[in-house]
Formats: C-alpha cells, sequence, structure tokens
C-alpha cells in the first residue's frame, strides 16, 4: 500500500471547514497535489480553502487530506500516535499528559539563551544544540518576517541551519503559523530537520510522517510547546492598537518582555511601528486574560491536547510557587525520547543548564486550568454542539451536560461568547477605525464573565468535598 492510498470518504470542506474547526496548520495544504492551500480569512486566521483548478471547480478533496488534518479525527488520536511512538521506552503515561520517561522544572544557564527566551530559555536551546551537535542540519521554528509579505504577517515558520538563525527564533509567538510552506522546502532539501510545534501542530506533523515517506524520514525530531490556545493576528494587533500602534502601523510585537525585577508572570509586551516602540506591562491590556479566550480559534475549544503528547520533548511554563517569583523565567520540561534525555544529562553535567525533577503532580498543576478546560469543559462544549445539531471530531472525552457545576457551564458559555465577539467587534474596530467598538463589547462581556460565582449549594458541596479530603489526610 503506497502513501495516500487508503480509501477514507470525509470531505474536510464538510466537517473541519465548514464547523470553523480548521486551526490553520497546513497539514492539508502540504500533501502532494494539495486539494487546499492555506489563505487569511478577514479575522486574521489562516485557514485550509479549496484549490480551484482552470475551470473554476475545486480540485477534488483527496482522502489523504483527512488523514494529516488533526482535527478531522479520521486519523490515529493522540494516545494512539503516542503507543506508537514511545510505549518501548516511556515506563509512564498519565491522563492528560500522555507518555514520558521523565519531568523537570528548570532552564538555561549557557549565555544568552534564557534572557532571549520567553520562558526558561530552553525552547531555543534545545534546537540549538541537536544543530550544534551535528544531530540535525536544519530546524524548522518560529521567527519573524523579514520581508514584508502581502498579508503583512509577522511571524512565520522558517528553517535555520546555524546558530544566529536560531537566535532570531526565540520567544512566543500568540499568533498565527501555518506549516505547508516549511515542508514543501523539508521535501526540496534533503537533511535532517527538527521542528519546534503547538500539539496540534506536532500531531499534524505525526500524521504526515505515517503517510509521507520522506517527511518521516527527515524529520528526525518533534519538540512540542505546552498549549493554552493559538491567537488569531487581531491579537497581537489589539494589544498594539492599545499602546497607541493602529493595526496598518504595526511592524514588529513581543509578547514576552521580561521585568527582570518582578514575578515570572509579571511580563510587558512590546509594539512598535517603523517610527516608535512602546512597552506596557500586559496585565495592564485589555483582552490578555488567557482565560477569557480572546482572539482564540475555534478548534483549540475542540482539541484535548495540553501536552503535545505526540511530542519527542515537550516545554512550558513552570507556573509552579517554587518558580514563579523568578522573573527570569523557568520551564517545565516532559521528555520522550532517549537521545533528549541523554543530551539533557550531558548538558547539566557541564553545568549548560539547570534541571531538577518535578513530580506528576507538580506538572499537572501547573498547567491546571488547561487540563480542566481541555476536559471537562471540553466535555461540556461538545454537549453544546451536539445539541446544535453541529458535527465534532470524536474527542477522548465524550460529550456531558452535567459534569461541571451550573457557574462553570455558564463560565464556559461566557468563555465561548468572549471567542466569538473579540474577533467580530475587532473586525468592526479595524474597518471603523475605532478601537474602542472592540473595547467596549468585549469589556461588557468581561464583566459579566467576572461576576460569575458558584452557587450556594455548590459552595457547599466544595466545601464537603474538601472536608472529606481533609479527614482522608490529603489536603
Ligand atoms: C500559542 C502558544 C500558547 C502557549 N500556551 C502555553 C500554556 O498555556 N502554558 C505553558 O506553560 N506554556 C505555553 N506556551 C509555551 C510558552 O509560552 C513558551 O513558549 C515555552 O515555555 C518555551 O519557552 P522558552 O523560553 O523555553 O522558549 P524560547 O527560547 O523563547 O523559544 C520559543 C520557541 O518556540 C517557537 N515558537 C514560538 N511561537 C511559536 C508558535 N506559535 N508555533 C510554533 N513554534 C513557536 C520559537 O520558534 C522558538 O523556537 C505557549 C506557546 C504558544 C506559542
Ligand atoms: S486543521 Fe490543518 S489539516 Fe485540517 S483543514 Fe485546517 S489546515 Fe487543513
Amino acid at each position: 500500500m503506497g502513501p495516500y492510498t487508503d480509501a477514507i470518504t470525509t470531505d474536510l470542506n464538510q466537517t473541519v471547514i465548514s464547523n470553523g474547526l480548521c486551526i490553520g496548520c497546513g497539514a492539508c495544504a502540504a500533501i502532494k497535489d494539495a486539494p487546499f492551500s492555506m489563505t487569511m480569512n478577514a479575522y486574521g486566521q489562516y485557514e485550509a480553502h479549496a484549490v480551484k483548478q482552470a475551470d473554476g471547480a475545486s480540485v477534488l478533496a483527496s482522502d489523504s487530506a483527512s488523514k494529516v488534518c488533526p482535527f478531522s479525527g479520521e486519523g490515529p488520536n493522540e494516545d494512539v500516535i503516542g503507543l506508537g511512538l514511545f510505549s518501548e521506552t516511556c515506563n509512564q503515561k498519565v491522563d492528560g499528559l500522555g507518555y514520558f520517561q521523565s519531568l523537570y522544572g528548570g532552564h538555561v544557564t549557557q549565555e544568552g539563551f534564557r534572557e532571549r527566551g520567553s520562558s526558561g530559555g530552553f525552547g531555543s536551546w534545545i534546537l540549538n544544540e541537536l544543530l550544534e551537535s551535528g544531530v540535525v542540519d536544519h530546524v524548522i521554528h518560529v521567527r519573524p518576517t523579514t520581508s514584508p509579505n502581502s498579508e503583512n504577517l509577522l511571524f512565520s515558520y522558517q528553517l535555520s541551519d546555524s546558530p544566529q538563525k536560531v537566535a532570531l527564533g526565540g520567544k512566543s509567538r500568540y499568533y498565527p503559523v501555518e506549516l505547508s510552506g516549511a515542508l514543501k522546502q523539508v521535501r526540496e532539501t534533503p537533511g535532517r530537520y527538527a521542528i519546534i510545534g503547538l500539539p496540534c501542530f506536532i500531531k499534524s506533523v505525526r500524521l504526515l510522517q505515517q503517510e509521507d515517506p520522506v517527511l518521516k524520514e527527515r524529520i528526525k525530531f518533534c519538540i512540542g510547546l505546552v498549549c493554552g490556545h493559538l491567537k488569531s493576528s487581531g491579537y497581537a494587533e489589539s494589544l498594539a492598537w492599545q499602546t497607541g500602534i493602529a493595526p496598518d502601523r504595526l511592524k514588529r510585537i513581543d509578547f514576552r518582555v521580561k521585568d527582570n525585577t518582578e514575578r515570572a508572570d509579571k511580563y510587558y509586551t512590546l509594539a512598535a511601528s517603523a517610527s516608535e516602540e512602546k512597552i506596557i506591562p500586559t496585565k495592564e491590556l485589555k483582552g490578555t486574560d488567557w482565560g477569557a479566550g480572546t482572539f482564540k480559534y475555534k478548534a483549540c475549544d475542540f482539541c484535548d491536547d495540553v501536552f503535545a503528547e505526540t511530542a519527542d520533548l515537550v516545554l512550558g511554563d513552570a507556573w509552579l510557587p517554587k518558580y514563579v517569583h523568578d522573573p527570569r523565567g523557568t520551564n517545565l520540561l516532559v521528555v520522550r525520547n532517549q537521545h533528549l534525555e541523554k543530551l539533557l544529562h550531558l548538558a547539566a553535567k557541564e553545568g549548560r543548564i539547570d534541571i531538577s525533577p518535578l513530580s506528576v503532580e507538580e506538572t499537572l498543576i501547573s498547567q491546571d486550568a488547561g487540563l480542566r478546560h481541555r476536559r471537562k469543559g471540553l466535555s461540556y462544549r461538545l454537549h453544546l454542539e451536539a445539541r446544535a445539531g453541529r458535527w465534532t471530531p470524536p474527542k477522548r472525552v465524550s460529550a456531558a451536560s452535567r459534569q461541571i457545576p451550573r457557574h462553570e457551564r455558564r463560565r464556559q458559555r461566557m468563555r465561548i461568547k468572549m471567542r466569538e465577539i473579540s474577533h467580530s467587534s475587532f473586525l468592526e474596530a479595524k474597518n471603523a477605525g475605532d478601537l474602542s467598538l472592540y473595547l467596549d463589547t468585549f469589556g461588557r462581556a468581561y464583566s459579566e464573565y467576572k461576576k460569575i460565582r458558584p452557587g450556594l449549594i455548590t459552595k457547599f458541596i466544595m466545601k464537603l468535598r474538601k472536608l472529606k479530603q481533609k479527614l482522608a489526610g490529603n489536603p
């Protein structure tokens, strides 16, 4: 059986795309004779669009496109992919975390990486290490775009083959990116590659590798980022506009400027036009409460993978009391690959990194909010979609109407509303050249959201549960 030959009947147009569940990863546009290409929609999100033939008809959406799409549900899920990749080398698997060999908290001490990174600097360090040790020839990562492109995008996936170029790719980019261009370059250029990406993007790469022997052979390491959700370009524009730089003047943004005197979660946003640069504490900007989900892709509300369960190594922020007071930033690491484990041990011995083991509980607690949103929250959102008669992909949790208390259900509905109105009201604001159209609409919804509290019965049940835990000696 050759690549792309399995018979599958789902058409992405009728499932993922028409239901707004395309994350814009570009996998369906990266296959041979791709029936889709990637375009930016009016809201600043990448989206797959059917390729038109010379006579105007769409190229037939092939089964292979569905098989590589992380949201179609046609390919194997994260558990199955993880089983194939890691079950022999990883001795543990935990729900929500996936397979792992070891868990660490730490930072890079080797010069420059932590300073140039959003967190502890491991994102750029690990790519650099793989390149410098000669294990790979190129890395595929996200860098600022240098030449202005037709869509004025600030960041994109690019290939780097030197430490100098890798250094240009540090920092978290809460910004839409897509993979099809970079993966075409991988196909055209023989060599060994490492890639970094969000959980659904790494899943796409794994699914593509199952179908495409060239990508399988060339992409040697997949590095994942822990993920809360992905934002449209409206997020960057809305932050910059609040600093006084309107969307058409925005040339540069840094979402994670460290304040080396405060806590790690007190960072700044830097926005720049051709002539000025503004820097403001991120918490002072509207729409930056991650839980509110402004400018979120709808697909992110139908994802159940926080810890990039199909990646060889995963990096996140170690949001734990023992680390959060260090403003320089600390990473959380989930290791699933023996070569990477050895590489970390050697670097730790040489004093180039500083890592210490984390327990499963600490690792899960550090992403507690994200995990609740992608488990019980997801199960309620699946129920809402089913009730509205809309298609959703199969997930590792099932739809349930009452798994979460009433006030949590209300919170979920408000989050959906804030996601939707952030996109629509910001587009209105841009068209009218009036930022207040977004700020007022979002502001009203956000104050309603912040007022949601548990009812008396829920409070009583919560207290009872705490008491039971205490009596069981499990505080
Ligand atoms: C959209 C998004 C959501 C995130 N959500 C969470 C979260 O909920 N919890 C959490 O703990 N951590 C989250 N992270 C990860 C976190 O922000 C840091 O990126 C991570 O801790 C690595 O920091 P670092 O200092 O080690 O990496 P750095 O040295 O700063 O390197 C970052 C690396 O990530 C790559 N990168 C940046 N943006 C993207 C992108 N959009 N897509 C693919 N690659 C990219 C860069 O090219 C670079 O190689 C998120 C990251 C992103 C981009
Ligand atoms: S999520 Fe990715 S693979 Fe699926 S339709 Fe969108 S771009 Fe294509």
